[in-house]
């Protein structure tokens, strides 16, 4: 999947001069998006002026063991995920949530029990769209690399969106 790369900058900042690399997108729907990697364990992304700080968690724990580069490049790709598919992460958490007001079953547990679910899907949708962008760069980055990390992203994610899915079904 060839992404539209509008930008890409690297500057130095905070306290011990960690690169912060800035990559700028044009998403498939039309928006700017802006990913910042770093410096430190934080990202940044979003769209036009929207952007959102978050912490690197699951970047962290996907590119555990990776090399420098290739950890960078895969942080960059998945946070270019999220922006690619937040449309339909926003339509499926809406779609999420109607289903536990249709059946009401509004209260606090299950509001953040479909934020945290729904979440879960998205970060899944973020690393398929993460390995889709080069399927052999993503196999290369990850050879001898210990399969711990990545099993406990899948089966968390996987367990936690299949979770979501039973509540609002059943
Ligand atoms: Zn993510």
């Amino acid at each position: 999947m060839a992404q539209k790369i509008l930008e890409k900058t690297v500057s130095f900042t905070g306290r011990n001069m960690r690169n912060s690399k800035k990559t700028k997108v044009r998403t498939w729907y039309g928006l700017d998006g802006t990913v910042i990697i770093g410096a430190g364990f934080m990202h940044k992304s979003g769209v036009e002026n929207l952007i959102i700080p978050h912490p690197a968690v699951i970047n962290w724990l996907l590119r555990l063991g990776l090399l420098e580069n290739s950890a960078t490049t895969l942080r960059i790709n998945h946070e270019i995920g999220h922006l690619q598919s937040a449309p339909l992460a926003v339509l499926y958490t809406a779609a999420n949530y109607t289903a536990i007001i249709t059946a009401n079953q509004v209260n606090l547990f299950n509001l953040i029990l479909v934020f945290i679910c729904t979440h879960a899907a998205w970060e899944i949708m973020s690393e398929i769209l993460t390995i889709l962008t080069d399927p052999q760069f993503y196999h290369k980055c990850y050879q001898g690399v210990s399969l711990v990390p990545r099993a406990i992203f899948w089966l968390s994610t996987i367990s936690l969106t299949l979770i979501g899915w039973i509540m609002v079904l059943f």
